[in-house]
Formats: structure tokens, C-alpha cells, sequence
């Protein structure tokens, strides 16, 4: 079986079993866990960001990141993509009360001049007051595609001249920042709020940390507890996350070579109409038979995802190995 449906699939390896069986732990309720302390002190460090909190999902991360952000009755802006308002289950509303202004952006993006329109003239009391951008980097729906800082930048610039909060969802941040060289210090002057996941290309069960400036932060432990995230002995999956920054980290740069690949492969095929550009680690393309093409994969015992509309998506990840690549050119040339 060859599962390239998402970077999610993959299972600890046996260096990163190693470290989740020997983590010192703690109960992290009483903030006691020396291997989350560590991790939270990390991970704010690497963004130059003052604080950071443990959390079990990037859903449970950007909803909390949310709630900080604003008040019952407001509204945010994001991509027509976004994760935040297509994939968490309504969140957005059911724990915030907020509503959502879609931009109809580029592959998940949006840019400065989209944000600043999209904003309701505070002295309007007609309209929902805006309070919060969130930008998504990579992109998950748009197919893996980084935002430059220049680009975030202007973003931000706007928001701030609006008084409005900026939050960055950074489930595949990683992703970003391997594949532009990014400095991730460069991102505490752009956002205020940044959530990293360690359960999709870094390879971990579970968890994501969302970092911070403190005023906002300081009652992020709160809306963990409000969302029931509080967790006990929860070191040995920060263990898995410390492992993974210093082993899988520089890995990723794999994950990006092989989705280059598979899109070559992809594009000389007949079948394929148009592969979306590759920026890291996800392959978008559109086949003129949806259909057959997903029979073609599934006899060949490969698994990926179905967008609908003739559009499929790969996956590359730390546990789709060399040979299965090798095994994944014929069988695209077979397509
Ligand atoms: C995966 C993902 C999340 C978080 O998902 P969880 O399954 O809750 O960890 C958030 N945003 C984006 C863009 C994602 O791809």
C-alpha cells in the first residue's frame, strides 16, 4: 500500500519511539511536564515569540488562537480556502461566535489590497466589526503554496493600521520555511498569533504548539481549559515533537523533491490535464477522467485524495519511502 492521502498517515519511527519511552514527564496541568516546558521554550525561541502552549490539534490551536482574537459578534478575514472556515467543524461560530469574511484569493493567498477591502468601516455598527486576519502558510486547499514576507509583510501593515489581530495557521509552517529559507524569527514582527503542527510532516501522533506575544497569550491556558485540551503526561508527545525538530526537520526537504518529481511525472502524462504548481509538499492536478484515474491508483494499491471536479492530490511524506517513489513512476507512466 503506497498512502499518499496526507501527511498525517505517517507512524513514529523507532529513534522517535526511543524518545517518547525515556521523556521525563510531569503533570503539564500543573505546568510540571519538564519535556512540554522544554518544547514550549523551544519552539517560542525559534519564533522569537515570548510564550507558548501545547496543544493536541492545530484545530484545537487555531480555535483557541481565534477566541484571543476577538469578541462574539465579530468577524475575521481569510482565504475562501482557509482550514479555519472549511475544515473545523464551524468552530469559528460554535466557540467564538465570530463570522467570517472570504477573500477569493490565489491558491489560499490573499494579498494586502484584498485584506484592506474586505474590512468594515469600524464606525458602521451595521456591519460586524473586524478584528482578525488569519493567513494560512503553507496552504493546505491551495495546493502547498508559501506566502513570501514581503508579502506578509504589506498584510500585516494593513492590519495593524486597522487595528486588527494577526494570525498566522502554520499547520505546515515547516514545509514553508524549509522550502523558502525563511528566518522563522522573521515572523514574531508579522503576527501576533502562530500555531505549528508536529503531527503532519514532522511525523509525530499528535500536537501542535501555538506561540505568541504574551498579552494575548496570557490567557491562551484558559481557552485550553474552556476547550478541554488540558493534558497530564502529555511530555511523551513533546518528547516526539523535540525529536522531530532536531531529526525530521531537515527531512522535509525530501517530501518537497519527491512532490517535484511526481508532478513531472505527472505533467507527461496524457491522462493529466494540468498539474498546479509545487511549492513543497502537496501535488494538485486534474485528470479528464476522475473515475478512471482513481480506479488506475487503486488497482496499483495506491491511496490518495479526490477533490471533486476532476481534481486529485497527492501527499509526499516521511514515511512514503524511496522505493515506493521509484514504484509510483511506473505506475503514473501506466496512468
Ligand atoms: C491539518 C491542518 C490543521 C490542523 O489539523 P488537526 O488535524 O486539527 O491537527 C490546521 N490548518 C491546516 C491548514 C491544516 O492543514
Amino acid at each position: 500500500m503506497i498512502d499518499l492521502r496526507s501527511d498525517t498517515v505517517t507512524k513514529p519511527s523507532a529513534g522517535m519511539l526511543d524518545a517518547i519511552m525515556h521523556a521525563p514527564v510531569g503533570d503539564d496541568v500543573y505546568k510540571e511536564d519538564p519535556s512540554v516546558n522544554e518544547l514550549e521554550k523551544r519552539v517560542a525561541a525559534m519564533f522569537d515569540m515570548d510564550e507558548a502552549l501545547f496543544f493536541p490539534t492545530g484545530t484545537m490551536a487555531n480555535q483557541a488562537a481565534i477566541k484571543l482574537h476577538t469578541q462574539p459578534g465579530e468577524q475575521l478575514i481569510a482565504d475562501k480556502y482557509a482550514h479555519v472556515y472549511n475544515y473545523e467543524g464551524g468552530g469559528v461560530s460554535f466557540n467564538s461566535g465570530v463570522s467570517c469574511k472570504l477573500i477569493d484569493g490565489n491558491r489560499g493567498m490573499v494579498t494586502a489590497a484584498q485584506v484592506e477591502s474586505s474590512i468594515n468601516p469600524p464606525d458602521f455598527y451595521h456591519s460586524p466589526l473586524t478584528s482578525l486576519v488569519c493567513l494560512e502558510n503553507t496552504t493546505n486547499k491551495g495546493g502547498g503554496a508559501c506566502y513570501s514576507l514581503e508579502s506578509m509583510r504589506e498584510i500585516s501593515d494593513v492590519a495593524r493600521a486597522h487595528n486588527l489581530g494577526m494570525h498566522l495557521d502554520g499547520a505546515r509552517l515547516w514545509n514553508a520555511l524549509v522550502a523558502t529559507g525563511q528566518n522563522p524569527k522573521d515572523y514574531s514582527s508579522i503576527f501576533d498569533t502562530i500555531s505549528v503542527c508536529f503531527s503532519k510532516g514532522m511525523g509525530t501522533p499528535m500536537g501542535t504548539v501555538l506561540v505568541g506575544k504574551s498579552d494575548l497569550m496570557k490567557n491562551a491556558i484558559r481557552v485550553r481549559k474552556v476547550l478541554g485540551g488540558g493534558m497530564r503526561q502529555v511530555g511523551f508527545m513533546a518528547a516526539a515533537a523535540l525529536y522531530a525538530l532536531d531529526n525530521n526537520l531537515d527531512l522535509l526537504v525530501h517530501d518537497h523533491l519527491k512532490a517535484q518529481e511526481l508532478g513531472n511525472w505527472l505533467a507527461a502524462s496524457n491522462a493529466v490535464k494540468k498539474v498546479e504548481p509545487i511549492e513543497t509538499n502537496i501535488v494538485i492536478f486534474e485528470v479528464h477522467d476522475e473515475q478512471a484515474a482513481m480506479k488506475h491508483f487503486e488497482s496499483e494499491k495506491v491511496i490518495i485524495s479526490n477533490m471533486g471536479q476532476g481534481k486529485l492530490r497527492l501527499v509526499t511524506h516521511l514515511d512514503y519511502t524511496q522505493a515506493q517513489h521509484e514504484l509510483m513512476k511506473a505506475i503514473i507512466k501506466a496512468l
